[in-house]
């Protein structure tokens, strides 16, 4: 048997299903095809079911965790999504929104069938058209931008990719420079703090076998990879590790934490410093470690030119560098008591060498002007520590996830577009995807064809009615596609509305680092399979769908096909199969290949059991290439220029940023110092999630809005009292550029000073027959109140409606929260990109007049906060002429010479 066989992994998640006399708790793998269970509804007969078991894999956030689809043999309809037991990142085990992926797939309210605008955009009029109409109209308008060299004028905007590399290479097929994503609302500012490091811009820890968790937020536990590391973090404490939380607000992950800080957002390298110095006071470092990986002699030069260089001398510059970060002015900074502070610092400088696990993803990076150097100052711990690559460590992401290669590769493209990297932010670690609206105002570009996949940017992004504006206007959008499986703010803006497969409807490959190992999982449409396995032919994925939902991967083997219909672009070889020369390629054959070629130990495994490297991944859903994957820098060294984790950071350096080269505090745009009181000044916290929502993609699950569908304000009972607002009351919170007006919740579990405000909610529908779900949205007009002010008012909360669910007759939810990122304007970090997202607001009693759900914005304010952040800005070109760093990670990168500003283009 091999190391990954899925029974091993099945057996080690199921100890009990080794025994006889005991129920097991998955249907063991060997019985998927044929599984009986009695039917619950006929109770108390005894009634048989049978089912066709398929695997797939979640979508509805990034953990990729395994899901079983059982398929009734008897409808042919998916009767329930559970855990994948031999999917090695879950094991078996899911949140709360895998199993209601079920709710989505027969959710009344999806859309079905491609669907074209009749009025203006924005008007509410759609009309039904046919798939081949879509297609034709997309590739004829693509072909001609490309025969035209407009190659910065083709975009797709991705919210959830959900792929690894299925699109960058039709983009790159088509010699585009047009790939745009979400990253710069998400999680670009501690991706650059990582980056700046190790190369690898994600950290992969080992929670289970740590000897001290650290974690910065909330977000493994509502989050980012929640449920596979949120096991592993319990693993973890189970085996005697202790758990440290740093987060403003007292959330699920703090309550399980044996020491929580609620710190003053933005103050929080100054905690991590004041535990960097006690190591060094301590003399807790792991000098072995620190020699051999990091870039120290260079850093030292830097610290204190001219000093001899050894060890000793590079720790003596550490500690005169850090010597003021004292547990006394981290309290000060942060408002956490000092003894708490440090009694996380002896923690972890008692846990000794390789044992300490940290993350930082969201909330603190992603929140604050400078978060990135939050992930800078938290890494320090472990670089310090010699936690990088062990057993109970973090390793860089690069060496845990695994990313098989296709088929056939199409080289980078030669153009550069300014749209995606504009050359004031060289150093963004994503595109600077939330100032589109910004960019195209002042004349960038211009954009002829916009495909946004399960993206929402309207309703997600921050200054929602620039987008809105934006999109509304065809002399900057062209032409304007929305490919997702329903309806939502953005689609109603849109030219076409195109039904793309949920989870279990379409293809694609996911690998994360979940843990110390790698493994890559098979999303795959799993009526399709049920149907392939019952005998019967099924050439495209929609053919099983429900309607006429396409899976994205066969749209683009189309579109391609008919952008360059006689081959001449060069674009349709890249979608030719490599089993039948000149025919267009399966998507059968795409995963084929892979499967065959590229992922190690796979073809073996699979011809033990008598099956093909696909029918394997189609029986099990999932392959575990390597375990235990440890000091990974013996054979694959870190990915910055100097090949070692780099204290001091030359790139800053050579990049106009000599003063933020080494860990250390940026003063945030909320920091105490600019938050008034006394003003009724307060920072709003507008991040944080909820366990059982993601972003827009949860709207369409109604046990998911059965359980959370308000996102109330939280507010310390002291500043509470002092407003006069108890909990339940309308309170309205003041930004730069307009309000919200939201309900209040009093709590003890946040800083006084600081509210909170999940971001999942107040989802919006402008017509009450169509656009986005009704389990979910309320009914609203959007007006001009006076010139430039814009204010969407609530008609109608959400109520009981008729469908074809009679569940829908039983909504007991009345409200569906407040829509509050329409008041935040852009405020982009100078050296990330990345959107900083807390707010420096007014709290105060709703005023007279003031409803529940009012949301009101002066546009033309929005503007004049974009450019105030954008002059922090220090602009390209780099040293040679250069656009941005060559080694540091961009997406689908294009080719060296384009990242090269010429001389006709110098500005
Ligand atoms: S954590 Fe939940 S939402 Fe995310 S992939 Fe796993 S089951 Fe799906």
């Amino acid at each position: 048997m091999s190391d990954s066989h899925p029974s091993r992994v099945f057996f080690e998640a199921n100890p009990a299903a080794n025994v006889a006399s005991r129920l097991a708790d998955y249907p063991p793998p060997e019985r998927w095809d044929d599984w009986v269970e009695l039917d619950a509804k006929s109770w108390p007969r005894r009634v048989e079911k049978r089912y066709a078991i398929v695997p797939t894999t979640c979508f509805n956030c990034e953990a990729g965790c395994g899901l079983l689809a059982y398929v009734d043999k008897e409808s042919g309809r998916i009767r329930k999504l559970e855990g994948n037991p031999v999917h090695p990142g879950s094991r078996g085990r899911n949140c709360a929104k895998g199993p209601a992926t079920l709710n989505q797939v027969d959710d009344p309210e999806r859309v079905l069938h491609p669907l074209k605008r009749k009025g203006p955009r924005g008007s509410g009029e759609w009309e039904r058209v046919t798939w081949d109409h879509v297609l034709d109209a997309f590739a004829e308008r693509i072909r001609k931008a490309l025969v035209e060299n407009r190659r910065t004028e083709v975009m797709y905007h991705v919210g959830r990719p959900g792929h690894d590399g299925y699109v960058d290479r039709v983009l790159r097929a088509w010699g585009v420079d047009g790939h745009n994503s979400h990253t710069n609302v998400c999680s670009a500012s501690a991706r650059v703090g990582y980056a700046l490091w190790q190369g690898y811009d994600r950290p992969s820890p080992d929670f289970s076998r740590a000897k001290y968790i650290l974690l910065v937020s909330a977000h493994l536990e509502t989050g980012h990879y929640f449920n596979p590391h949120a096991q592993r973090i319990i693993e973890g404490k189970m085996a005697g590790a202790k758990l440290a939380v740093i987060d403003t607000r007292l959330s699920n992950t703090a309550s399980m934490a044996d020491v929580w800080l609620s710190t003053w957002p933005g103050s929080e390298p100054h905690v991590l410093l004041a535990i960097a110095r006690h190591l060094l006071e301590q003399g807790a470092v792991d000098r072995e470690f620190v020699a051999r990986h990091v870039n120290w002699e260079e850093s030292l030069e830097r610290l204190a030119p001219g000093r001899p260089k050894s060890m000793d001398e590079f720790l003596a510059a550490l500690r005169t560098l850090y010597d003021g970060f004292t547990f006394e002015r981290a309290e000060k900074e942060s408002g956490a008591p000092a003894s708490k502070i440090a009694e996380i610092a002896s923690g972890i400088a008692a846990a000794g060498r390789g044992g300490l696990a940290t993350h930082v993803w969201r909330s603190a990076a992603s929140g604050n002007l400078g978060g990135w150097q939050v992930a800078r100052c938290l890494y320090l711990l472990n670089v310090l520590t010699g936690s990088v690559g062990t057993e109970g460590g973090v390793s860089p992401n690069g060496w845990h996830k695994f990313v098989p290669t296709p088929f056939s590769s199409p080289p980078p493209q030669d153009v550069w577009s300014e749209l995606l990297f504009p050359r004031e932010w060289p150093l963004a670690h994503h595109e600077m995807s939330f100032l589109l609206p910004h960019l195209l105002e002042d004349g960038k570009g211009r954009v002829d064809v916009y495909f946004t996949r399960v993206y929402n940017p309207v309703w997600t992004n921050p200054d929602g009615f620039q987008w809105i504006a934006m999109l509304k206007d065809e002399a900057k959008i062209g032409l304007h596609a929305c490919l997702t499986p329903v309806f939502s703010e953005t689609a109603w803006f849109a030219d076409y509305v195109l039904p793309m497969g949920l989870g279990p409807e379409r293809h694609d490959l996911m690998s994360y680092e979940t843990g110390p190992a790698r493994w890559i999982a098979f999303r795959q449409p799993v009526l399709r399979v049920a149907q392939e396995r019952a005998g019967k032919r099924v050439d495209f994925t929609w053919q099983a769908n429900p309607g006429e939902v396409w899976e994205e991967d066969e749209f683009w083997i189309e579109l391609s096909w008919r952008v360059d219909p006689d081959g001449s672009l060069g674009v349709r070889r890249w979608f030719e199969s490599p089993y039948r020369a000149g025919e267009k390629i399966t998507i059968e054959e795409y995963y084929r290949h892979i499967f065959e070629n590229s992922v190690p130990g796979l073809p073996e495994a699979a011809s033990k059991l008598g099956l093909t490297p696909l029918a394997y991944m189609r029986r099990f859903g999932c392959f575990e290439v390597e375990r235990d994957v440890y000091r990974r820098y013996e054979d694959r060294p870190f990915a910055t220029p100097s090949r070692k984790l780099e204290f001091v950071s030359p790139t800053m350096s050579e990049w106009g940023w000599d003063d933020e080269a080494v860990p250390k505090p940026i003063e945030s745009h909320v920091s105490r110092a600019r938050v008034d009181g006394s003003k009724g000044e307060f920072v709003l916290i507008p991040t944080f999630r909820l366990p059982t929502l993601i972003h827009t993609r949860s709207g369409n699950a109604k046990w998911l809005y059965e359980i959370s569908n308000a996102n109330p304000v939280w507010i310390h009972s002291s500043d509470a009292a002092r407003i006069g607002v108890r909990t339940g009351g309308l309170i309205r919170v003041s930004t730069e550029i307009g309000h919200f007006v939201n309900r209040a919740w009093v709590t003890e579990g946040i800083l006084p000073g600081v509210v909170a405000c999940s971001h999942h909610l107040g989802r919006w529908r402008l017509s009450d027959a169509l656009g986005n779900d009704r389990w979910s949205s309320a009914l609203v007009t959007i007006e001009e109140t006076s010139p430039g002010v814009m204010r969407l008012r609530q008609k109608k909360g959400v109520e009981p409606f008729d469908s074809p669910d009679p569940d829908s007759r039983r909504v007991t939810w009345t409200e569906s929260g407040v829509h509050q990122n329409l008041t935040f304007p852009v405020h982009p970090d100078p050296v990330s990109g990345m959107h900083c997202w807390h707010q420096k607001v007014v709290v105060e009693r709703a005023a007279a007049g003031d409803r529940y759900g009012d949301v009101v914005v002066d546009t033309r304010k929005s503007m004049e906060v974009y450019r105030e952040w954008a002059a922090m800005a220090r602009p390209g070109p780099g040293p040679g002429g250069l656009r941005r760093p060559l080694w540091l990670l961009r997406p689908v990168r294009p080719s060296d010479a384009a990242y090269r500003i010429g001389p006709a283009e110098s500005p």
